[in-house]
């Protein structure tokens, strides 16, 4: 039997192979999408049990469908997860669950890729990767493996429950590691939060939720960073009904907030003396965005209520005001150090010759290097907006018509082209 053949293999069954399947489709470009798991395998075994997307269903789903809750509520992770399994249903994706691919390797001397699987080969003309923004935990070497003290990444933190008796400490104040944070200190633990560099929106201002601010003031379409910028991570839950992320108002009900986390010694932690700079620049971006909303709402003649109460900034805490810079984990009880310290791409199995020296894919707004590879789903693959639930469906239509022109090359035909030049 001769190898399965198709126009274009899609690795990654996740929202982002969701939606490279629904343009596929919608441009008639045979496609298969491969997903070693099941669909949206990461919201249902790779977050934590209490989680709610950080957007309102109105806002973090796709324009085919909504979500059958209120379109103000925040979505737990298994309708997350759900949502993508009845929208894979609702296109007809031509996708098969519990197959990885293993290898993808360009053919000799003729175009396109053998695509290797867990179930057999397949050629096709174009891969797109849609293997995730998030797909390797990372946790920075400071604290040695063997340190008496236990370590884990926030991507295999599911509940308090789960953790040894004790302290906690919470390195990195993104999404994640606050809402973790908050929960471990909600369930009666000693909690330490290490504060890096952080942007915190208003969760709502003036009647409108922050993604609805974001995009009418054009911050989701925001431009990817220079190469060499830091990136700075957005702080923001949908948890309780949605509130704003406020490291101030965590220290005052108990939380013990602290800088960067430098280096380990002897079973004693060192942190930066960044703190109050980086409550400060959160505070920064937190009122700028309020001053925007204001201009906008000026601007536009808007009838949205006046909010004066959102400037009002707690005053800092003890841990703010007088910085702890060193400590000694066994002595303050902490038997767990949780790192929330976000992801890395691992490409392992694409061969293609378009990854920096650190494996990250090199590419145009998702169109890489090497002829007929794609990438969908990376964090500011386009935008701001590229690695979220609704900007990766836009990102994903961009790939797709990509695909598309590169097949009508391949299908040009000297005299039909001249015939419908005459016509
Ligand atoms: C804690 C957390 C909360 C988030 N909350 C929100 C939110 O509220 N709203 C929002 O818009 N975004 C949110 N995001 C961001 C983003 O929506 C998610 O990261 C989302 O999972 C990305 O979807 P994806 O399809 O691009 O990648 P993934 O969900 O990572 O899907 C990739 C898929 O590829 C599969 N795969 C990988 N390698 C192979 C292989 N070799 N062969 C076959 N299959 C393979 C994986 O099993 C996986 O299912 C959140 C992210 C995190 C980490």
């Amino acid at each position: 039997m001769g190898m399965e053949k198709t126009d274009t293999v899609v690795v990654g069954g996740g929202q982002a192979g969701v939606a490279m399947s629904e343009h596929l489709g919608a441009l008639g470009i045979p496609h298969l999408v491969l997903e070693r798991h099941r669909i949206a395998e990461r919201w249902r075994s790779e977050r934590w049990d209490s989680l709610v997307a950080n957007g309102p269903a109105w806002h973090d789903r796709f324009p085919g469908m909504t979500f059958p809750c209120g379109p103000d509520d925040f979505p737990d992770k298994d309708s997350v997860a759900d949502y993508f399994v009845a929208y894979a249903k609702q296109i007809n994706a031509p996708l098969r669950t519990g197959v990885e691919v293993t290898r993808v390797s360009r053919l000799d001397g003729r175009r396109g890729f053998r695509v290797e699987t867990s179930d057999g080969e397949i050629e096709a003309r174009h891969v797109v990767a849609a293997t995730g923004p998030f797909q390797r935990p990372v946790i920075p070497p400071i604290i040695p493996a063997d340190a008496p003290v236990f370590q884990m990444h926030s991507n295999s933190y599911h509940n308090p429950g789960q953790l040894l008796e004790g302290g906690v400490l919470v390195v990195g104040a993104g999404s994640s590691g606050v809402q973790i944070a908050e929960e471990l200190m909600t369930a009666g633990r000693d909690v330490y939060l290490s504060v890096g560099p952080h942007d915190r929106p208003p969760r709502s201002y003036r009647g409108r939720d922050f993604v609805w601010w974001l995009g009418v003031l054009g911050k989701w379409n925001a431009d990817t960073p220079a190469p060499g910028t830091d990136h700075v991570t957005i702080a923001v839950s949908g948890a309780d009904g949605g509130k704003t992320v406020d490291m101030r108002k965590l220290a005052h009900r108990g939380m013990t907030l602290v800088g960067m986390t430098a280096g380990y010694e002897n079973g004693t932690l060192r942190f930066a003396p960044d703190l109050r700079e980086n409550i400060l620049n959160g505070d920064a971006n937190y009122l700028s965005v309020l001053d925007e909303a204001d201009a906008y709402v000026a601007a536009n003649g808007l009838d949205l209520p006046e909010e004066p109460e959102a400037r009002v900034i707690p005053g800092d805490p003890d841990c703010v005001s007088t910085p702890i810079r060193a400590l000694d984990l066994a002595r303050q009880g902490i038997t767990t150090v949780l790192w929330a310290t976000g992801y890395a791409v691992d490409y392992g199995w694409l061969k293609a010759d378009t990854f920096d020296d650190k494996g990250r894919p090199l590419h145009q707004r998702g169109v890489s290097r090497e002829a007929g590879i794609y990438f969908v789903g990376l964090p500011w693959q386009t935008r701001r907006g590229s690695s979220f639930i609704w900007g990766v469906w836009h990102d994903a239509k961009f790939i797709a018509d990509q695909i598309a022109i590169q097949r009508g090359y391949m299908e040009y035909h000297a005299d039909a082209a001249k015939m419908t030049a005459d016509a």
